[in-house]
């Protein structure tokens, strides 16, 4: 219905009609015949069907065409509720529906709005949406009565089967709705995060389970507030309802609750389980698909961002947005062209002992329009769309290569490679690093392999199978930025590595506080007592140096010794420091 306003014209501008005062105009200024139009509204021959009732009596009437799809006798039905019931297809759905009605007596709802499977009297299965409005008496003690209308989805909705949400096709329709009749709403974008690492490591069926148990646990808390659409990837859009007057910070958060309690109930600890974007849609919207797309990429843009609660369409954020894909075309071009623009650098080590380069970590360095873009920035893009296989694999050679050559000026040294825990599900990885080295003729222990915490906790058998090909092959393994993961001791303990690496920010940590060489020292001979030899990372001060020396790590890399540099300047330091052993 268009609103109207009181000068008896129809105002399509205004987004919210006042129901009540235009019924009210309707029924004072104009010939009425509620019966006759009943008996209209409620015939066959519609994909919707209709019912209305007296909830105190129990008593119902349904349409012509509910009646002769569902086998009712009669279009007065006691106990509509119940006999309802037993047309619903499975106990699942059976369930929800007991459920709503609950909730809606316990929270004194007036809307009923759920999507279910049911069957008609010939066994036919199909999907329904029932909308019902529920009136209470004034003091909000009892339900009186009910109206509402169940529409066949199969011929214009689509629902997903998992979550019983509704796809992403019946989005973009109902976006186009509410643009021609000038509606603005709200609309809150998420994601269900690390769903592919549980699958991966508790198998699909525990994964689908978590998802079915999020969205009947949101559909339960928020049914009548909004309705929710599947975006592709384990993304999610809400649609709230206009009368729902809640600040978006309050809908994130209570959406945050739900997710976050469904992940606890079924024992699954992960860092941030859902990532939020906020973004008002209106007439001005004229493209939904655009509409659609922008908000996926908003909510992956949040995935990253652990600054805030939720994002929004700024345009900071677009620009961000923007730059991503262009960044995200461009690796990808220099990847598929054998690693165009991409180098490898080192960044030489020392031993704390004598000073002198005895080992040295490989980093990726990606050119892009003139400029060096950070890894922090490119290696994240790099692991989400899987050119890290390729690119992994690539650095590995360059590593592989650069040893082979340092190792002729110093015999003892060993460089190590960062191994991302995407890299984990490269099955060719180890095959390749076997190849590597008999092609480079390098003795395996020349070699280490660093993985992080993380990797431990999320791909425990990838890593140890990895783990062991290395052992096998001589090479070292060792646990980088050792210090700033949230995994436990027994995680730790769990994998014996050959090196620890402590992260630079432990560093920093330890030298604000009075005990600091104590607590460092503490780290390391514990390390020392299992036989792993302890690296000290992001050195750059004297002092920093002095307090690394008195707790008693092995290695030392940093600023203040070497910075990471291109390969030719990696081998004359390395030759140098040959030269000068041999005249000393
Ligand atoms: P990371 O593995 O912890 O590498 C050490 C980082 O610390 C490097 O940053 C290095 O430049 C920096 N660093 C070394 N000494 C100092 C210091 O004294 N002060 C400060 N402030 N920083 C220091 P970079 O090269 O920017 O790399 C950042 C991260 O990107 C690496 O952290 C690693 O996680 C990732 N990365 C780099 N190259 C590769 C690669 O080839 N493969 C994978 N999977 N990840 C890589
Ligand atoms: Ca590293
Ligand atoms: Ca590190």
């Amino acid at each position: 219905m268009l609103p109207y306003s009181e000068q008896g014209k129809f105002n399509s501008l205004s987004p919210e009609p006042d129901r009540s005062t235009e019924l009210d105009y309707f029924f004072s200024h104009a010939y009425h015949d509620m019966r006759f139009f009943l008996e209209v509204t409620t015939q066959a021959s519609s994909v919707v069907y209709t019912y209305f009732g007296d909830l105190q009596r129990n008593l119902f009437y349904i349409s012509d065409n509910l009646r002769d799809t569902f086998g009712f006798s009669n279009n007065v039905v006691e106990d509509l509720p119940g006999k309802w019931r037993e047309h619903i297809f499975g106990e699942k759905w059976k369930q929800l529906y007991n459920r709503d009605r609950q909730n809606i007596l316990k929270t004194k709802s007036d809307t009923h709005d759920l999507r279910y499977q049911v069957v008609d009297k010939d066994g036919k299965i199909s999907w329904i949406h029932c909308y019902g409005r529920v009136q209470w008496n004034p003091e909000k003690t009892s339900p009186i009565f009910i109206a509402g209308r169940l529409i066949k989805q199969d011929d214009f909705f689509s629902v997903d089967s998992l979550t019983n949400f509704l796809t992403e096709q019946t989005l973009h329709r109902r976006l186009d709705t509410l643009r021609k009749h000038n509606y603005y709403c709200v609309t809150i974008g998420f994601s269900l995060n690390h769903i592919a690492e549980i699958n991966t490591k508790f198998g699909r069926s525990l994964g689908d389970r978590l998802i079915e148990n999020i969205s009947n646990a949101l559909t339960e808390n928020f049914c009548g507030r909004m309705s929710f659409y599947c975006l592709p990837g384990f993304r999610y859009m809400a649609l709230v309802d206009n009368e729902v007057k809640d600040s978006c910070s309050k809908l994130v958060s209570d959406i945050r609750k739900v997710i976050e309690e469904s992940y606890r109930q079924m024992d699954l600890s992960v860092d941030r389980p859902c990532s939020f974007a906020v973004v008002n849609f209106s007439q001005h919207d004229n493209d939904s698909k655009n509409f659609v797309e922008n908000m996926t990429s908003l909510v992956k843009l949040s995935e990253q961002d652990y600054t805030a609660d939720f994002l929004v369409n700024s345009q900071e954020n677009m620009d961000k947005i923007r730059r991503q894909a262009n960044l995200k075309i461009a690796i990808a071009k220099d990847v598929f062209n054998g690693m165009q623009n991409f180098k490898a650098f080192i960044q030489p080590i020392v031993s704390a002992k004598t000073g002198r380069i005895t080992a040295g970590e490989t980093l990726m360095r990606w050119e892009y329009n003139g400029s060096d873009v950070s890894p922090g920035v490119f290696i994240p893009i790099l692991e989400r769309d899987r050119m890290i296989h390729i690119a992994g694999r690539w650095i590995l050679e360059q590593a592989v290569q650069a040893c082979a050559t340092i190792v002729k000026y110093i015999p003892d040294f060993s460089l190590s490679v960062n191994v991302s825990l995407h890299q984990l599900t490269d099955h060719m990885l180890t095959d390749h690093l076997s190849e590597l080295l008999e092609r480079y003729h390098l003795d395996g222990h020349h070699l280490i392999i660093e993985i992080t915490e993380s990797s431990m906790i999320q791909h425990p058998e990838k890593l140890q199978a990895l783990i062991d090909n290395c052992n096998k092959r001589g090479v070292q393994v060792a646990l980088d930025d050792f210090g700033t993961g949230y995994s436990s001791l027994q995680t730790f303990l769990s994998y014996r590595t050959n090196i620890v690496k402590i992260d630079r920010s432990l560093l920093l940590e330890i030298s604000k506080s009075s005990c600091r060489t104590n607590f460092m020292g503490s780290i390391i001979s514990a390390c020392h007592q299992l036989g792993q030899a302890v690296c000290i990372e992001g050195v750059e001060t004297e002092e920093q140096k002095a307090l690394s020396l008195l707790a008693g790590c092995d290695y030392i890399q940093g600023f203040y010794f070497y910075r990471p540099s291109a390969l030719n300047v990696v081998y004359d330091i390395v030759k140098h420091q040959a030269q000068t052993a041999n005249t000393c």
